[in-house]
């Protein structure tokens, strides 16, 4: 790996983020970001303004982080500076370096940039194995998890983890591709979401490319299947995946399958694959106690390099306690609050904002379907049709979400506010959106301007 300088690997992110992200959020967080410094492995970014560190800090750390470490070839870590509370005098000197780069040069270092060249291109690179926690509510699923990577292919065919949103079954299930690739670089690792599978095969079907629809997915020594509830009534992907599933157990190829239940409850899936999932090993992972939460945090904060009392990880630790997809966000909006406010970083600064009795400003279901229908450019009166045109499904589902973040409305009710959808469907909108908001940049980032436009969360509504 040749030697590459920290403003290469910032320029290079730019870059392959411009290409992914959509140009509104480019422009407003990412350009504007500035390479700082970059030392001991330490990439320093400089933000415009508190506001926007907060947000990158918040919404693209990871993936900057990722991107980083794919450019760099090794471990990196990203830090946000802000340009109005700095006070490191190389900021000038950095900035001026950077006006040097000519447009022409940041084309040429970019244009040999593949985002997918690397194996690992579509895991994450936060699912490692030493990045999770392990307690004793997924002491088991973490066991077999590290036996399959270890010895793919043998006892535990397939691998079945279940257990509840956000409780870490993508970030397991995906250290075993990692852990599988350290051991043999060579072997085919491949993730694949259920959605994106019956995608894949629709198209495939559509373009009359079954056999290299085939031969793709029957290629792989170990796959990994995520969500596959969500095949759920899906006849012909069930007929297809039973044949894929056949193909590379029979060949001892390794399979890995999550869901948020065990296979028998899952309704409407073909009795011989509820005996296919069944014949591995089924390991479940619970919700964590108090103190695996708190090592969560601990682990969390360790890694960005923050110093956090133990009292306010107790705090937030047992406030935030069935999803840790939602432990890590209200540990986030922690930090976020105090380097705004310049509040230290301890209970009692911190307490308001994560209490849900504090001082709550009421958002408007009306409101909240009129920012969403505006952002994503649907009309009102299509969220609440029956349609299932792309953009009006995902505008319907995000209202959904945020309506739930945002108001106090129950389940039905909300569904009742969509034009009399059922509260099963307001679950599942809201389900699919947590988990866009962890896998795609975009939809991340246009929830998060309209929960500012209407203030959810800063005021603390809905914050379990
Ligand atoms: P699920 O797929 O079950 O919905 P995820 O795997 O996406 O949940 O996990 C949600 C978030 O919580 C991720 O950011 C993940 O890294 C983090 N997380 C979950 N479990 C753990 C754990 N045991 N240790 C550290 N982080 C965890
Ligand atoms: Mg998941």
């Amino acid at each position: 790996m040749p030697v590459i300088s920290g403003e290469e690997i910032w320029i290079k992110v730019q870059k392959s983020l411009q290409d992914n992200l959509s140009k509104p959020s480019y422009e407003t967080w990412i350009r504007p970001a500035q390479y700082m410094s970059f030392n001991n492995d330490e990439l320093t970014l400089l933000a415009p303004n508190p506001f926007s560190c907060n947000y990158l800090k918040k919404n693209y750390s990871n993936t900057i982080q990722s991107l980083g470490e794919k450019f760099y070839g090794k471990p990196l870590k990203i830090k946000f500076k802000s340009n109005k509370n700095t006070n490191i005098n190389n900021v000038t000197l950095s900035l001026n370096n950077r006006d040097n780069v000519k447009d022409k040069n940041i084309y040429d270092i970019n244009k040999k940039i593949k985002l997918r060249d690397s194996k690992k291109s579509n895991l994450n690179q936060r699912y490692v194995f030493n990045r999770f926690v392990v307690g004793p509510n997924s002491r088991m699923a973490h066991a077999a998890a590290m036996a399959v990577a270890e010895s793919p292919g043998r006892e535990f065919n397939p691998l079945y983890i279940c257990g509840g949103v956000g409780l870490g079954k993508t970030h397991l299930m995906q250290a075993i591709g990692h852990y599988r690739l350290e051991i043999d670089p060579e072997s085919k690792v491949t993730y694949v979401s259920t959605e994106t599978f019956t995608n894949d095969l629709v198209f495939a079907i559509r373009k009359g490319e079954m056999e290299s629809f085939r031969n793709r997915y029957r290629a792989a020594d170990l796959i990994l299947v995520d969500d596959i509830q969500f095949i759920e009534g899906k006849e012909f992907t069930q007929e297809e995946f039973f044949h894929t599933f056949n193909a590379l157990h029979e060949v001892g190829r390794q399979i890995v399958l999550t869901s948020d239940r065990p296979p028998s409850q899952i309704s409407k899936l073909q009795e011989r694959l509820i005996s296919r999932f069944s014949m591995g090993l089924i390991a479940d992972i619970q919700t964590p106690d108090l103190e695996t939460r708190m090592a969560i945090l601990q682990k969390k904060a360790e890694h960005e390099r923050m110093r956090i009392p133990r009292d306010l990880i107790q705090f937030i630790a047992g406030r935030f306690t069935s999803n840790i997809r939602e432990l890590e966000g209200a540990f986030t909006r922690a930090v976020a609050f105090s380097s705004i406010t310049g509040l230290p970083m301890n209970v009692e600064s911190v307490a308001p904002m994560l209490d849900p009795t504090g001082r709550g400003v009421d958002v408007s279901p009306k409101q909240v379907m009129e920012k969403v229908a505006e952002v994503f450019d649907v009309t009102v009166e299509e969220m609440i049709s029956t349609s299932r045109r792309r953009p009006v499904s995902q505008a319907r589902q995000i209202g959904m979400y945020l309506m739930r973040h945002g108001t106090d409305l129950s389940l039905p009710r909300i569904g009742e506010a969509f034009g009399g959808k059922d509260h099963t469907t307001v679950i599942y909108a809201i389900e699919q959106v947590e988990k866009k908001l962890s896998s795609d940049p975009i939809i991340a980032s246009q929830v998060q301007r309209i929960k500012d436009l209407l203030q959810i969360d800063s005021r603390n509504k809905k914050i379990k």
